[in-house]
């Protein structure tokens, strides 16, 4: 079979939810991923930042063919070896004093929303049903009913109502506005720091710091979705931390497992997340020994490699690099570590025809919104490969 066939097979069975580029890839390891054709290319997007730490990284692949072999699912109704383990590093590492373990990161912002909700009733003492979740215009935390209800992407909604009530929408980065959708039944806040999906968009500095302000004073819970700008990809191993902050819930997914497996969490001091009992909440394979050990191992290679230094350093020397392009197709190059957003000017065609283009050159990307190309290299890339990426982009644009 060649990649014609793999594309007309995945047509005629599968659901219709996706459009992604015509290329069939088999293989990858690092930076690189190779077509069923044998073609080489770089892979400039890493699964929305799953894939932090390079395609098939060998030690997380290795820690979960070994567990695979040992044990791979008890439920939570037993416990495992492994899971203490890696609750004890992702708490050490992130200075939170208690983790939750789910399996895809709309799983883990759904857990987020009720530990809101149940704190809110149990602690805050507000009205039985009466609980209010703020959330930023733009925002995108995952495709659950839920959270597609709290979108403000009409397509994320059209046909999927009624739904869920609690949540208000404000301006991302307006500090106004989110004080004047604060009462008394105010809960919880939940944005991201920095919106991936929403085309890169950065909401000013200091924006996060109000906001911690604000939560302090009125007793709100304040949750960073960090599924996409954590781990290292914004040169922090956390984006909050460029503010000088701390969320009181931290949502974590996407790279948790480095590419490898469906791992998400969120973590929360003991006060918040002591509110939930046995029984309250849970998932058959959240916390699962593969789950366990995968995403210790994932998280020891971005310490182990410098990821978050790497980030820092190849973001900086590539966003320079990409300010040097003189192209009248730019209209703004924003970005944060190996987080970058190339929005093209209106009468440019739209990001599609240029991941297009770049894909014949070997680089893959995919564009955010209409006009903005992601870049979001696997954060093990070196400057040598920047170099190489950087010629093929300024070649197109
Ligand atoms: C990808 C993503 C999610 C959803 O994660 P899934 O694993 O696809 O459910 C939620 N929030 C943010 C910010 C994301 O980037």
């Amino acid at each position: 079979m060649n990649s014609k066939d793999y594309i007309k097979l995945e047509d005629k069975y599968g659901a219709n939810n996706y459009k992604p580029l015509d290329v069939v890839i088999s293989r990858g390891e690092g930076v690189w991923v190779w077509d069923t054709e044998g073609n080489k290319y770089m892979d400039f997007l890493a699964a929305y930042s799953a894939v932090n730490q390079g395609h098939c990284h060998k030690k997380i692949i290795s820690a979960a063919k070994e567990q695979i072999d040992q044990l791979t699912l008890t439920s939570r109704a037993f416990r495992n070896d492994k899971l203490g383990l890696f609750y004890e590093k992702i708490c050490t590492m992130t200075g939170f004093e208690k983790c939750l373990p789910m399996n895809s990161g709309a799983e883990a912002v759904e857990t987020a929303i009720k530990l809101a909700r149940k704190w809110g009733y149990k602690k805050k003492q507000v009205e039985d049903n009466g609980a209010e979740i703020i959330v930023a215009d733009g925002n995108f935390h995952g495709r659950t009913t839920t959270i597609v209800g709290f979108s403000s992407e009409e397509q994320y909604k059209d046909g999927f109502g009624p739904f869920t009530p609690g949540f208000k929408i404000v301006r991302f980065g307006d500090v106004e506005d989110l004080k004047k959708a604060i009462n008394k039944n105010t809960v919880g806040i939940l944005l991201e720091p920095a919106q991936g999906e929403g085309g890169i968009i950065f909401p000013g500095s200091g924006y996060l710091r109000e906001v911690r302000k604000i939560c302090d004073e009125e007793n709100i819970m304040f949750m960073l979705d960090e599924i996409q700008s954590g781990l290292g990809r914004t040169g922090k191993l956390f984006c909050y931390e460029h503010d000088n902050i701390r969320p009181d819930a931290l949502i974590v997914g996407k790279a948790l497992s480095g590419g490898v497996y469906p791992v998400s969490a969120v973590l929360a001091d003991g006060k918040y997340m002591n509110v939930f009992n046995p029984g309250d909440h849970g998932s058959t394979y959240g916390g699962n020994p593969v789950a366990a050990v995968v995403g210790l191992a994932a998280l020891e290679v971005i310490e182990e490699e410098n990821l978050v230094e790497n980030s820092r350093v190849l973001g900086e020397y590539m966003m320079e690099e990409l300010r040097k392009i003189d192209s009248a197709k730019i209209k703004e190059i924003r970005g944060q570590g190996l987080w970058i957003g190339v929005e093209l000017n209106n009468d440019a065609g739209g990001a599609r025809i240029y991941c297009e283009e770049l894909m014949k050159l070997g680089l893959l990307c995919k564009e955010t919104h209409e006009h903005v190309i992601r870049i979001a290299p696997p954060l093990v890339i070196t400057r040598e490969e920047i170099d190489w990426a950087l010629n093929k982009i300024k070649k197109v644009l």
